[in-house]
């Protein structure tokens, strides 16, 4: 049995936006999820608490050196009206994950899930109607040490908070450009790439606003030793298909297990697609891409779902992808995964989970 999860209601409800000014991540909801860690207590005190701002010392272990991880998934509304939650346990194992790689103690999973559950179900009302929108979960742990020496901490903080989230694609699935870089590196075998961590993000903030200056939407990072192999674009894992196989970089170390790759791998493999987690080199894409059989190209991510690319920079080289529409089997992928989240269509791998009575205190 894990711990009964505790709720105090807001006492001063906040006016909901309208569905149609929503955008991704400015309005967050109003209850938060709380969860303490202490040595020699373990993780206690499960709790829903009115949303509010922490206080916090300056010297808080988090603020200097970055021990944090979080992770991002969503809950929809069903054209039933029914709310379910996009592969939670999953997302919690992977949160656990990114814990172990920051040495942050270990949650049971049963109640990560649960916790998604219940900030859910109290803040039922915030989960948006309107087609295409969603309640995005944001469940992050971060140390919570007031000391200055580097060590992992002795506390931790794991929350949650929500904030209701536009269609990402207002006006349908869009093509973006991207930008290979040999210059920036996103991570190294041996380091966080697998983990979902504020470094990783952090490390690719400078790239990134380079690849904007030069007039391409995301950076395509390659890895760090041979700047050859294709890792991941932007923040999301990238998939592509050259004549009829298509082909998405491994688990090896330095990318993140992808959600959503995982899903849309599973879904190409039941429909009898030719799939290999291999590894891709930017010279094969570069080069398929101009003797045209690289007919797709496109990144998998929670937010977007998928973001197909339609050109792709390197070294001066510009190559355009599909005419730079939209590939078939990209919004193929799309329909089918916003489908099942939506209770649109059957599930058969069982990976939508309702979200029941909003729970009691
Ligand atoms: C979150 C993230 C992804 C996408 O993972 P999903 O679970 O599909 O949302 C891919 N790459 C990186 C680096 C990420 O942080």
């Amino acid at each position: 049995m894990t711990p009964e999860i505790s709720l105090t209601r807001t006492r001063t409800p906040l006016p909901r936006p309208d569905d149609s000014s929503l955008s991704f991540g400015k309005v967050l909801t109003e209850h938060m999820f709380l969860m303490d860690y202490e040595e020699g207590r373990g993780w206690h005190d499960p709790r829903v608490v009115p949303y509010a701002p922490f206080q916090m010392d300056p010297a808080t272990s988090v603020l200097h050196y970055g021990q944090a991880v979080f992770d991002g998934l969503k809950a929809f509304r069903g054209d039933d009206g029914t709310i379910r939650i996009f592969r939670a346990e999953r997302h919690a194992k992977r949160l656990n994950k990114s814990c172990a790689a920051l040495c942050i103690p270990q949650m049971d999973e049963d109640l990560i899930r649960r916790s998604f559950e219940a900030i859910v179900a109290a803040d039922h009302d915030w989960v948006p109607r309107a087609p295409g929108t969603s309640l995005y979960i944001r469940p992050t742990v971060i140390a919570r040490d007031v000391m200055l020496g580097v060590h992992p901490a002795h506390r931790y903080t794991y929350f949650v908070i929500c904030s209701p989230v536009g269609s990402y694609y207002k006006e349908g699935v869009k093509p973006v450009r991207i930008l290979a870089t040999d210059t920036h590196v996103r991570a190294v075998q041996g380091g966080l790439g697998e983990a979902k961590t504020a470094a990783n993000y952090a490390a690719s903030l400078s790239a990134q606003q380079e690849a904007e200056r030069a007039g391409f939407t995301q950076v395509l990072w390659l890895d760090g030793v041979e700047r050859k192999w294709i890792d991941e674009v932007g923040t999301m894992n990238i998939m592509m298909k050259i004549g009829d196989e298509v082909i998405t970089p491994p688990l090896a170390g330095t990318i993140l297990d992808g959600v959503t790759r995982n899903s849309i791998l599973t879904l190409m493999r039941d429909w009898g697609l030719r799939v290999s987690e291999r590894r891709v080199s930017i010279d094969e894409v570069m080069a398929a891409g101009r003797d045209g059989t690289l007919e797709e190209m496109w990144g998998t991510g929670t937010a977007a779902v998928v973001s197909p690319v339609g050109q792709l920079g390197y070294k001066g080289d510009v190559i355009t992808i599909g005419g730079g529409q939209t590939g078939a089997l990209t919004q193929k992928l799309y329909e089918a995964i916003v489908a099942i989240q939506y209770g649109r269509s059957n599930d058969p791998h069982g990976w939508m989970s309702e979200v029941k009575d909003p729970v009691e205190a």
